[in-house]
């Protein structure tokens, strides 16, 4: 079996304990390689490491583009490694190999653009309101950051952190998901080869408690940007809260497909089914309640599940399989369990719902699709993480806008219609940080992405993400040749 290991202060170390954590193949359901099972000791050593580094010279005193330079050597050896590295992440999470090379070969755009951005984040001189002084601001890193990350996309979420985050000149402790570490541990060593000093990026393995607890309360942390369950991440944000560290979460989601009569049936159904069923509706922005116009509902459930009865599961190395298996046991147990609550509470089966049996003795989940879902209903309101689409007839505009807003989640809203002051009203009123019109799924380097309500607090990707990493110092310089003033008054007038 392979044994990848922690990175800290630029050294591979097993955990100080010796304990180590298998990682499953989900398509094989079999133990491929084995990772560190750290604890607090690990993370106190990577945060000390991180520290050293941001106080460092060699970091520290770098200038903005000498950071933009390494990010950008950084991700040219991102594209060079890509298909090495997607691979990884297929034996480790069980995701289609042709989606995770797609996203390898775009990853390195994050780190072309805020490589580019690191040196345009100015500050001001301020038109002051007292007379000879001379005030400025400059923006600053904010020291070490704990990077926590899911087991879906690990490689993707990871970038949407470290690219803003080194750009602006941070250090990182990332502790990546215990059911999916070890294509983190390979990138990591892509680091020291692009030039990146000793510590600026380290990697502690290890379970939720042993190793995020410990890391996202250790008093060295400045901030913590995390993706996970909305569960861990109210968690989280009660410590940090508790800490005043910076956060920045990336949680789930229950987003709405909304399909009218006017629109493109074929291209809806084919965006529908991308939204639920690619990587087994392990996204975290699932389409997975889909609300269909009466008029249409019956003939666009026909096409779904049609396209969805025609999806080839097998082998995710294999370009043609359409989907893969559910990535880990936990994962495919809790699928399982949302699919019975479902039944038991009266929701009625259109398609699946049932494990299905491959050669390759995988977790596999047939797609399913429930009909004639209540909004209130758990399958509606619960973020299922896996091929389940709920869905639900609506009459009019308001009533699907108040159907797709009922749940205390917004990461994504997909509409599909040819009108377009529709199209604008919508894209107002949805709660959601992201609305896709036509269009489902798509994702890039400068458009923010982020939930609002229990999907999250702040946006990753986009200009604005930086400043998310950093904060501003005002600088105050009297020139003035006068006597000072009474000491006793604050320098207002
Ligand atoms: P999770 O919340 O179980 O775990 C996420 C990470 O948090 C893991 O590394 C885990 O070890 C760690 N963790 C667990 N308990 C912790 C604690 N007490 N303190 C610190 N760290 C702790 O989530 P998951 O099952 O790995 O991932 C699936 C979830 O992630 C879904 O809800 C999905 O929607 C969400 N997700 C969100 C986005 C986004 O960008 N919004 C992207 C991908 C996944």
């Amino acid at each position: 079996m392979r044994s990848f290991e922690n990175l800290i202060a630029g050294k591979r170390l097993p955990s100080i304990s010796g304990k180590w954590l298998p990682s499953l193949d989900p398509y094989r359901n079999e133990n491929w390689c084995e990772v560190p099972d750290s604890d607090a000791a690990d993370v106190d050593a990577a945060v000390a490491a991180a520290s050293d580094a941001f106080k460092s010279a060699a970091w520290g005193d770098l200038t903005a583009t000498a950071r933009g330079t390494l990010l950008r050597k950084l991700a040219d050896l991102i594209a060079e490694n890509a298909q090495q590295l997607a691979e990884i992440e297929v034996r480790d999470n069980g995701k289609l190999f042709s989606e995770m090379l797609v996203q390898l070969r775009y990853i390195p755009q994050w780190f072309y653009y805020y490589g580019g951005l690191a040196d345009k984040i100015e500050g001001g001189v301020l038109p002051i309101d007292k007379a000879e002084h001379f005030v400025y601001t400059t923006w600053e890193p904010l020291g070490v950051v704990a990077a926590i990350t899911a087991w879906n996309s690990p490689l993707l979420l990871l970038t949407w952190k470290l690219a803003p985050g080194l750009a602006a000149g941070n250090t990182f402790v990332i502790k990546p998901s215990e059911f999916s570490s070890a294509s983190t541990l390979a990138f990591v060593d892509l680091f020291e080869k692009a030039g990146f000093p000793p510590g600026v990026v380290n990697v502690v393995c290890g379970t939720g408690q042993a190793v995020g607890a410990p890391l996202v309360s250790h008093p060295g942390v400045a901030k913590v940007a995390f993706t996970g369950s909305d569960a861990t991440g109210r968690a989280i944000s009660r410590i940090a809260a508790g800490e005043l560290k910076h956060l920045t979460m990336e949680l789930g989601g229950k987003s709405p497909n909304i399909v009218f009569d006017d629109a493109d049936q074929d291209a809806a159904a084919a965006g529908v089914a991308s939204g639920i069923f690619a990587a087994a509706g392990q996204t975290c922005m699932a389409g997975s309640r889909l609300l269909v116009q009466r008029t249409i509902y019956d003939d666009f459930l026909a096409r779904v599940r049609a396209l969805a009865s025609s999806i080839k599961m097998g082998d995710p190395m294999d370009l043609e399989t359409q989907m893969g298996p559910l990535a880990n046991i936990a994962q495919y147990k809790k699928v399982l369990s949302c699919i019975a609550d479902a039944k038991s509470e009266g929701c009625v089966v259109a398609l699946g719902g049932t494990t299905h049996e491959h050669a390759g003795g995988g977790l596999f989940v047939n797609p399913t699709i429930f009909r004639d879902v209540d909004n209130q209903s758990q399958l509606a309101q619960r973020e299922v993480f896996g091929p389940v689409l709920a869905v639900i007839p609506f009459d009019t505009d308001e009533e699907a806008l108040q159907l797709a807003n009922g749940t205390n989640f917004g990461l994504g809203a997909g509409i599909w219609t040819k009108d377009m002051s529709r199209v604008f009203r919508f894209a107002k009123r949805l709660q959601s940080g992201t609305v896709w019109v036509n269009t489902y799924r798509a994702l890039a380097f400068m458009a923010p992405f982020g939930g609002v309500k229990s999907s999250g607090l702040g946006r990753e990707s986009g200009q604005e993400t930086i400043k998310a990493y950093m904060q501003t110092k005002t600088v105050w310089i009297n020139n003035s040749t006068q006597p000072p003033g009474n000491p006793f008054i604050m320098r207002l007038g």
